[in-house]
């Protein structure tokens, strides 16, 4: 522990977080250091924390999930709607005819006993670690639940946003294979060549556009039920309409290679066409034999797309991972191949970053290209086992790596964003100044477009058109109106310090 002259003291974790501290350290006697007083003085009070979280504005969820964020509690009454069936065999939803082995998921409105079975099944609230490992229990549940949501799109965003708004937080990025399954099957009918030029073309020729309009189509219904559940452009509109949502096309990793590849294509094109699409992520568990198999093909499937479509963003998870999933070899390249190969400018998870080849020149790198890693601290607990000491997050924060809290999976999980930033207070004592970087950052790498309204990566000092009159201001000065104007992405930033100014005056 280590105490600052007029009484701001910092926790310094083991590896030692002192020029992070003195970097982010508040001036005495301003807002910050008010608050930063108030959270050391609740940091062993896990109720207050949540209070104090809850309130606290958030900034940006970076990595969600879109059907891992909904509660199994809204699938069961979904699936009972649509007269689904549970298959008890595996606590499956399936569709009718139900049966003696399959009856009607209605029944557990009626049944508390089948309806426990199924939230367990399909949460993490059923986990019982003697039987079966976080991993398993969790990347078990997306099938289980899968036809509960076929018809639920805009229901499941309207939602999240909702929640979101809830959780103070401005902006989402969620995760989706928008086009459902098209682009998959248009590559598995293509077939694979290995030649990515040529395999580019013969998708063109072979209708991808399909798989782009499907995309579209969906985000065109989506947004009208959305909107429509949430009353926006109503007098009744709910705080979830306030909320900026945008998307990343999601590519199943575990897919073949034909049908990874059309899906890439169908994303990066996506992205180049709908705004509402902002850039691409690849999911699916990291440790699975084809993602290990064809992790760098994948890899030279995205640099190729990038040098052809360089203006698509790119979040990659990677390095989701532990010693007893995977060989050590396969500890060793994974974050810095999707940064190198893969160019992300975001890291889903980095977990493993202490056992990539030359962590700490990988570090270093990281910090000098500016790539954020999405901590997922919920997740990376129930999934991987993996918390508090033995979590790298101080690692990334005393490297100056930016790093933003984020969801993963809230409806799986059983969590949502305040409780990211009180498992963060809780495990590593971080202070204030260090949570709203990390707030300003999940907003500072949204792929979101625009210009920042910082003048350089990780400085948070506006740039010059917005440097006079009061950060956030309702009224901010001609100047710095024009250049909000001009950038969605500063616009939001802006919206964030008039949000934290005023949680911060009432301390
Ligand atoms: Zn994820």
């Amino acid at each position: 522990m280590r105490y600052f002259r007029h009484g701001v003291y910092w926790f310094v974790v083991g590896l030692g977080l002192t020029s992070l501290a003195a970097a982010a350290r508040p001036r005495a006697g301003s807002a910050t250091a008010r608050v930063e007083r108030y959270l050391r003085s609740i940091r062993n009070q896990p109720p207050l924390l949540s209070a104090f979280f809850r309130r606290m504005p958030k900034g940006g969820d970076l990595h969600n999930h879109l059907t891992g964020a909904i509660y199994a509690e809204t699938y069961i009454h979904w699936a009972a709607a649509a007269g689904d069936c549970v298959r008890l065999a595996d606590m499956t939803a399936v569709r009718p005819p139900c049966g003696p082995m399959d009856p009607p998921i209605r029944n557990a409105l009626r049944q508390s006993g089948l309806y426990t079975a199924i939230l367990h099944a399909w949460s993490m609230l059923g986990w019982n670690p003697a039987r079966e490992s976080g991993h398993d229990h969790f990347f078990a549940t997306f099938d289980k639940y899968s036809l509960a949501h076929a018809h639920h799109f805009g229901d499941m965003i309207a939602q999240v946003a909702q929640r979101a708004a809830r959780e103070r937080l401005e902006y989402l990025e969620l995760m989706d294979t928008l086009d459902g399954s098209v682009a998959s099957h248009l590559g598995m009918q293509a077939g694979w060549t290995g030649n990515l030029a040529q395999m580019r073309r013969r998708l063109m020729r072979a209708g991808i556009s399909h798989a782009v309009a499907a995309a579209q189509a969906r985000l065109n219904r989506g947004e009208v039920v959305w909107q429509r559940d949430l009353g926006c452009g109503t007098p009744q509109a709910r705080p979830g309409c306030g909320v900026t949502v945008r998307f990343l096309y999601q590519v199943i990793r575990a897919l073949p290679p034909q049908a990874v590849y059309a899906q890439f294509l169908t994303g990066f094109l996506l992205a180049r066409r709908d705004a509402r699409v902002v850039g691409i992520n690849l999911v699916a568990p990291e440790d699975g034999y084809v993602a290990l198999h064809d992790f760098h093909l994948q890899m030279q499937m995205l640099d190729y797309l990038h040098h052809r479509y360089p203006q698509v963003k790119i979040a990659l998870h990677a390095g989701e991972l532990n010693t007893r999933l995977v060989r050590p070899r396969n500890l060793r390249f994974h974050i810095r191949q999707s940064i190198e190969l893969g160019h992300a400018s975001r890291i889903g998870h980095g977990v493993d970053i202490m056992h990539e080849s030359h962590p700490f020149q990988l570090l270093r790198e990281m910090r000098r290209r500016n790539v954020l890693v999405e901590i997922c601290l919920t997740s990376n607990w129930s999934i991987l086992g993996i918390a508090g000491r033995n979590h790298p997050l101080p690692i990334y924060l005393r490297y100056h790596v930016p790093v933003a809290l984020a969801t993963d999976d809230e409806g799986v999980s059983r969590s949502d964003m305040t409780r990211q930033y009180v498992r963060a207070e809780r495990e590593f004592q971080l202070s204030y100044a260090t949570l709203k970087q990390m707030t300003r950052d999940s907003l500072e790498h949204a792929f979101l477009p625009g210009a920042s309204l910082w003048r350089a990566p990780e400085d948070f000092h506006p740039v010059a058109a917005c440097a006079a009159g009061v950060l956030g201001a309702r009224h901010p000065a001609p100047a710095c109106a024009r250049y909000l104007a001009a950038s969605p992405k500063a616009r939001l930033e802006w919206k964030l310090e008039r949000r934290l100014r005023r949680f911060e005056a009432r301390f």
